[in-house]
């Protein structure tokens, strides 16, 4: 078994130092890890999904505490307001204390409205995650951003509330779709570019341990994301603005997915910019293919008007008054301001013809 510390730099509500355990039978560390963290607690409420709810295995998740079981819809529709108050509803009828803790089980969905819900819930109440997709283990269930969706855009409400313990059980994923695998990939390739450049030789517990590394660093270094952790972002400002996109367009991607062709356009504009050769270009893609993502535009999306994708890159939240990305360069990953819109125009009409 693996295990990762993270110790966020924040010393406000909500920050505190947990462990982040990977490999096959994490799950079964539950009851002690909720015994040892929240050992005033007498109840829990673990929180699903309807699909985890059905898995072969959801029936041995076990808090060590007599515990309701609470499943939301299976995906991204289940970040909702409705859902919070529903879930914070249910804790206060099944007289859920503050003392007591919440276990959300499942993918980045379940994590990120478990972990808000426990974070409103009282004003703050414990939980621990047993993540049970690659995307989740590798990213969501790590750094204690929480949050769910508004009509107007996505994690447009959410806390940092850091969760007392992640289980990350590697045997869970014998049952994951074949898209969520791809989904998760595409995060996981992310992080050769964020100082593992051979993450894609090693075994699969070790590539999860790796990035949980990476992302606890970022953590640490930056809770609430106003310097380092930003770095995280490698590859989604376009990821972001094609997923835009793909919605509006009724096109069915993942977000993985989208970051995998995401990497293949930074690295573009990189070159475009001066910062990286041909080689480096190169590299981006080799290692996307690595992880089994496609390094092109997905099917439906290569015509895509490039003016659309540049209104989307424009209102991200990381420029604040002008187009800025995360890019290679020689001294690594870092975020560069001031970005023409005629290159990024130009990288992605790069990228539509490869
Ligand atoms: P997800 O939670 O929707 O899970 C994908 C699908 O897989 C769902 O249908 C789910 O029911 C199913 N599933 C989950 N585990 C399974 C298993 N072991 N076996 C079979 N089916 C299983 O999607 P995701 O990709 O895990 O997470 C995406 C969400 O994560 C997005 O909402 C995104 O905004 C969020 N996210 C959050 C952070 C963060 O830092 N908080 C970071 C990245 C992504």
């Amino acid at each position: 078994m693996i295990t990762v510390q993270v110790s966020p730099a924040g010393r406000g509500q909500g920050s505190r130092v947990y462990e982040v355990r990977v490999g096959d039978g994490a799950a079964v560390l539950l009851a002690e890890l909720v015994a040892s963290q929240v050992p005033a607690a007498r109840h829990a409420a673990v929180v699903t999904d309807e699909m985890v709810a059905a898995t072969s295995w959801f029936e041995t998740i076990d808090p060590g505490l007599p515990f309701e079981v609470h499943a939301v819809e299976a995906g991204e529709r289940a970040k909702s307001v409705a859902n919070v108050e529903r879930l914070c509803r249910e804790f206060a009828s099944t007289g859920l204390s503050r003392a007591d803790v919440v276990v959300a089980v499942g993918g980045g969905v379940v994590t990120d409205l478990a972990g808000f819900a426990a974070a409103c819930y009282h004003r703050g109440t414990a939980y621990c995650t047993v993540a049970t997709t690659l995307l989740a283990q590798v990213d969501a269930a790590i750094g204690g951003k929480t949050g769910v969706d508004l009509p107007e855009g996505k994690n447009l409400m959410g806390a940092f509330w850091q969760p007392v313990g992640v289980l990350c059980d590697t045997a869970l994923l014998a049952t994951l779709p074949a898209r969520e695998w791809t989904s998760g990939r595409g995060e996981l390739a992310k992080y050769t570019f964020l100082g593992e450049p051979r993450l894609a030789d090693l075994p699969l517990d070790a590539q999860i341990g790796r990035s949980v590394a990476r992302k606890a660093a970022h953590v640490e270094a930056d809770e609430r994301e106003g310097g380092p952790r930003v770095l995280l972002n490698y590859g989604h400002t376009f990821a972001h603005a094609l997923e835009a996109v793909a919605l509006d367009a009724g096109a069915d991607l993942r977000h993985g997915e989208a970051v995998g062709v995401g990497l293949v356009f930074a690295a573009l504009l990189a070159r475009r910019l001066g910062r990286i050769s041909d080689e480096r270009v190169a590299f981006h893609r080799e290692t996307v293919r690595r992880f089994s993502v496609s390094d092109r535009l997905p099917a439906g999306l290569e015509t895509v008007d490039p003016k659309e994708l540049l209104a989307y890159m424009a209102r991200d939240k990381k420029a604040a008054h002008d187009l800025a990305f995360v890019l290679d360069g020689p001294d690594g990953v870092e975020l560069v301001h001031g970005v023409a819109p005629s290159d990024v125009l130009a990288a992605i009409e790069e990228l539509a013809c490869t």
